[in-house]
């Protein structure tokens, strides 16, 4: 299987890691869309949320911890978490991926 995040999750793709554990790796987004534009993966590959199931449980509630334990470690006070799942959403990489973006203000419904 030929996957980026697989590949920054292995070492074998650089990235600027922000976090790792034996689960989860964070690392800034190539492209970002806030000053601060964060990415928490599962090192384990789901393509999306969707193909998640309940042995995943406890995985994905420790990405939501990543995500605080980010937010505190960068200062955000304020900040937004989203993840797209499926093309129509606007998902371009197939290992599922949560962004932690802040830094400016973010419209409600998000476009
Ligand atoms: P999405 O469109 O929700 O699938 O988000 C994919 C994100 O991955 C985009 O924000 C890209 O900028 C980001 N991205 C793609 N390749 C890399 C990479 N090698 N390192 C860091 N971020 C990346």
């Amino acid at each position: 299987m030929n996957c980026i995040f697989c590949g920054i999750a292995d070492g074998s793709i650089k990235s600027q890691l922000v976090y790792e554990d034996e689960d989860v790796v964070a690392f800034k987004d190539l492209n970002p869309q806030a000053p601060t534009h964060l990415l928490i993966i599962p090192r384990k590959h789901i393509a999306r949320l969707s193909e998640a199931d309940e042995k995943d449980a406890l995985l994905l509630g420790k990405i939501l911890l990543v995500a605080k334990k980010l937010a505190q470690q960068f200062d955000l006070k304020d900040f937004r978490l989203v993840t797209n799942n499926g093309k129509g959403a606007g998902q371009s990489v197939d290992h599922l991926h949560f962004h932690l973006m802040a830094g400016r203000r973010f419209l409600w419904p998000a476009g």
